[in-house]
């Protein structure tokens, strides 16, 4: 069945669909989101570990290739709202040499925008979903922008041991910045410290898109229509412009959503698989794929048991609110090498709340 053609139609009702029909909804665009998932809403979500399952994974698993494959499902979601339904919203910046690697460090290559282009981003996404933190002791790596919306979170026990061991071993930390209301924020509540974020907050201190980009998104008019599962991007007959979406909808029926726009917001693992899948005559192995290299350079972070990762999941048994922070890389390295501090590029700085005992992290991707 063909529906009304919308101006974009965007697949993907997560963090970063949400974005794009806010962004296109207020700009009086008419937008469908089409969304695999369950339409939850707040009120569904339990702070369970039995019951966060459901807003988890739900497909297979991706088999990478190369010397060690290994299957990988577990930076996803599942329904209305996406991976940050029940990520840890640490919101960590790129410092201004991340984007020189290959002139600083030999290494890679060098990005062809600088630091000073995404910060107004970054300032700006801080106002719009909420983020605590102390931009001023950030200083110390970044340059000067604008302070975050609110204060940081509270400091537990457990964080004051991380300080203690950190500051005896010469590692300068900073409160890191959450996307959690250390304060009540835009009519949602501040957060009470219980530490059920990685099964999805009922309360709204947690910003994920159900309480930002999302809900703007629906303010302005787009709809969400949520168990729609996208299975092609279609395209004309000369094969030069997108004309719409193939999707199956909750009764397993096949649908048409033609649009002007097609907006792929599915997950960055996903978007390849449905592109892989929109082959005609003119596309025989895939949208945008003459290469050949469509996902062909994906990557997977692991991010099971490591700490050595940018922001990445917190060891076992820490808390979903930790994240990692890095002391000063020019005062590190202009330091003589016997005062630095070991293993010390980043450094897990634990400031935010909680026990461990509860903050147990998710457990294993359901299989
Ligand atoms: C446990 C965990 C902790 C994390 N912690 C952090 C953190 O602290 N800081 C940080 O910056 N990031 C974190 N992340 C990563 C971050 O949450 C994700 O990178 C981000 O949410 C991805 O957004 P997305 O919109 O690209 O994809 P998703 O959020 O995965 O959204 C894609 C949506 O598309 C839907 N979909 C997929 N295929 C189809 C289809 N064929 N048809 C229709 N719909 C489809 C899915 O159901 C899903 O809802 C974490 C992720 C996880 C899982
Ligand atoms: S710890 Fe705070 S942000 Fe996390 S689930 Fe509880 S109230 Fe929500």
């Amino acid at each position: 069945m063909a529906n009304e053609k919308v101006d974009v139609v965007i697949v993907g009702a997560g963090a970063s669909g949400s974005v794009f029909a806010a962004v296109l909804a207020k700009a009086g665009k008419k937008v469908v989101i089409l969304e695999q998932g369950p339409d939850w809403q707040l009120t569904d979500l339990i702070s369970s570990d039995f019951w966060g399952r459901r807003i988890k994974p739900a497909s297979g698993p991706f088999l990478l290739e190369g010397k060690n494959p290994f299957g990988y499902v577990y930076q996803a979601g599942w329904g209305v709202g996406g991976a940050a339904l029940h990520y840890f919203a640490n919101f960590p910046r790129l410092l201004p040499n991340d984007f020189k690697i290959k002139s600083e460090h030999g290494r890679a290559l060098d990005w062809p925008i600088s630091y000073q282009d995404v910060a107004p981003y970054y300032d700006k996404v801080a106002q719009d979903v909420g983020v605590s933190g102390d931009a001023k002791a950030e200083e110390i790596w970044r340059p000067a922008g604008a302070p975050y919306p609110m204060p940081p979170m509270k400091t537990f026990r457990h964080g004051e041991i991380w300080l203690k061991g950190c500051e005896a071993a010469g590692i300068r930390l900073v409160p890191a910045a959450v996307g959690m209301n250390s304060t009540d924020y835009k009519g949602r509540p501040a957060c009470i410290y219980d530490g059920w974020c990685h099964v999805g907050c009922p309360t709204g201190a947690l910003s994920n898109p159900l309480v930002t980009y999302l809900g703007d998104a629906k303010k302005a008019g787009a709809e969400v229509r949520a168990l729609s599962t996208v299975t092609r991007v279609l395209t004309n007959a000369q094969g030069n412009k997108v004309t719409g979406v193939e999707y199956y909808d909750a009764k397993k029926e096949r649908q048409v959503q033609d649009a002007s726009v097609v907006v792929l917001a599915a997950w960055s693992a996903q978007n390849p698989r449905l592109m892989l899948n929109s082959t005609t005559d003119k596309h025989a192995k895939g949208l945008a794929n003459s290469s050949g290299l469509l996902s062909a350079r994906a990557r997977g972070r692991c991010s099971m048991r490591t700490s050595r990762t940018t922001w990445a999941r917190p060891a076992r048994n820490s808390c979903p609110t930790t994240a990692m922070a890095r002391p000063a890389r020019k005062a590190r390295s202009a330091a003589p090498s016997s005062s630095r501090a070991p293993r010390s590029r980043r450094a897990i700085s634990a400031v935010s709340p909680m026990p461990a005992s509860i903050c147990s992290g998710p457990t294993s991707p359901p299989s």
